[in-house]
């Protein structure tokens, strides 16, 4: 520890070994915070965060100062993360990208939020993404991040002319910066795991249930999840053991499971651990640098003493249908609350009370936003909510169901994250349809409700990071991270660290 300490910057270190530090006193969250908050004004460039309040977070570092003092310590005692803008922090505003919750300021926190300030966590800030976490590129924020006065989107700091990813591209670029040792992020069909490949760091989603979605801006209630996403698979072994659990009573999904600590089964053997690899994850869509690094990583399994498995998900394709007429039918509905009477946004002149939603409505939500909104309101129309939406709900069905079978002839599922690595900024143009077809790797797996997550396995096109993506059945996020672990134990691609930084 002394030893990582002083040939190391405090940034470099992992969140575990901040922990102990801090635990140590070799360095004090004073220090840590900010140590972390004047990376962040150096780096502001990158346009990750989009709230940062200095007196707010040193407050809370020196009482996780004074709580080691007395010797009652946390797992995650002072050290300094920071959230997605799409949890409610009383302390920090909450935006969630749009215009319509700007300077909103939420009366309670997020149970995932609550749930790591309980086990000592410090928060840095509040970080960009896409507007209700609809979106891949993170360009859909309508938001000026600190220290710009415009809107700008966030940059990925493996190449300041790409994107970071979306929709926890603040998130993404935060951690691969080292302007924050770990965030959270959700993932509503992807919004961890893409970012996390995109920006070279490691994200989990949890099985849906297993996080609490309270406080949570609500994007599809069916498919949102919280996660970490940190450098290494240990350090988001560390953070989810603190944010899971059951929130029964005000989560009605949440899963009535108690809390794991997922950090005691990092180093199990995967020797004879079975790797399906579905075919439809290696078509003519996949880019051949993302297949090389997906392939190397598999190669590498097997010298770790793992068995790859040929497997089909045979429904993979539809996953992008049918994921964008339930994901916009959830949104439409659950977006129906913002309609300027109890949060954020009210336009300024209008004349009735319909016409003070509408010009309320036209004002507070982007493009992305009443794209979703007309699609989902669509689909559950009368006349067209059989074809489309439970059309969708029955294929939904048959993809878990394809998953069930999969997970006869293998423990986990590996492949790419996204067809290519991260593209250039404004790379899509004003074509959604592109940015929805390279989220087909993602969606599968959320629309089954399964733990999925992303790991870096090497460079592709412009040394861009690409991730490999692992797959496990409900519940057991301890074997991705074991499975995911013992790739890093064996591998430093998640030890890179992008040039300037
Ligand atoms: N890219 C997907 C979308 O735009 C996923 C977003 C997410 O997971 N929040 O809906």
């Amino acid at each position: 520890m002394t030893d990582s300490l002083s040939t190391h910057a405090l940034h470099d270190l992992s969140v575990h070994d901040m922990a102990l530090a801090l635990r140590n006193k070799q360095v004090s969250s004073v220090e840590l915070a900010q140590h972390f908050l004047q990376r962040s004004r150096d780096h502001a460039h990158l346009g990750a965060f989009v709230a940062i309040d200095e007196t707010t977070t040193l407050a809370q570092a020196q009482a996780a100062d004074r709580r080691i003092a007395q010797g009652s310590v946390g797992a995650l005692e002072g050290v300094p993360i920071a959230h997605k803008d799409i949890f409610v922090t009383k302390d920090f505003a909450t935006t969630a990208g749009s215009r319509m919750l700007k300077g909103y300021r939420s009366p309670f926190d997020a149970t995932v939020v609550a749930k790591l300030a309980a086990d000592g966590a410090v928060t840095l800030g509040k970080l960009n993404c896409d507007e209700f976490a609809m979106g891949s590129s993170n360009e859909n924020s309508a938001i000026a991040p600190v220290g710009q006065e415009a809107v700008t989107p966030v940059r990925n700091p493996w190449n300041a002319e790409r994107i970071p990813g979306g929709s926890s591209g603040g998130s993404a670029a935060a951690v691969a910066a080292r302007l924050a040792p770990a965030a959270t992020g959700t993932d509503t069909g992807g919004s961890i795991r893409q970012p996390a490949a995109f920006c070279g760091i490691t994200g989990i989603k949890p099985t849906y249930g297993r996080a609490s979605r309270y406080g949570m801006v609500a994007f599809a209630s069916s498919l949102d999840q919280a996660g970490p996403m940190a450098r290494s698979a240990q350090d988001c072994a560390l953070l989810l053991s603190s944010l899971c659990g059951p929130d029964l009573d005000r989560d009605s999904t949440s899963l009535d499971m108690p809390a794991e600590n997922y950090g005691r089964s990092l180093q199990d053997s995967i020797e004879g651990l079975r790797i399906g690899v579905p075919q439809e994850f290696f078509g003519e869509g996949l880019s051949a640098d993302v297949r090389a690094s997906v392939e190397a990583a598999l190669k590498q399994y097997e010298q770790l003493g793992a068995k790859l498995v040929p497997i089909s998900l045979p429904r993979t394709e539809l996953s992008i249908p049918v994921y964008y007429i339930i994901a916009p039918a959830e949104a439409s509905s659950n977006l129906s609350r913002f309609d300027g009477v109890k949060f954020g946004h009210r336009a300024k002149d209008y004349g009735d009370l319909a016409d003070m939603y509408k010009k309320t409505r036209a004002e507070g939500f982007g493009d992305e936003v009443k794209r979703r909104i007309m699609i989902g309101a669509y689909v559950l129309s009368h006349g067209y909510y059989d074809a489309y939406y439970l059309q969708a709900q029955k294929i939904r069905r048959m993809i878990a169901v394809d998953f069930q079978l999969a997970f006869k002839q293998c423990d986990v599922i590996a492949g790419p994250v996204a067809p290519s690595v991260a593209w250039k900024l404004d790379g899509h143009g004003n074509d959604p349809l592109a940015d929805y077809l390279a989220d087909i790797f993602t969606l599968p797996g959320s629309l089954a409700g399964l733990p999925g997550m992303s790991i870096p396995a090497g460079f592709g096109e412009g040394h861009m990071p690409v991730g490999l993506q692992l797959i496990g059945n409900y519940m057991q996020e301890a074997r991705l991270l074991n499975v995911a672990h013992r790739f890093q134990q064996a591998t430093d691609w998640h030890a890179q660290m992008p040039k300037g930084f």
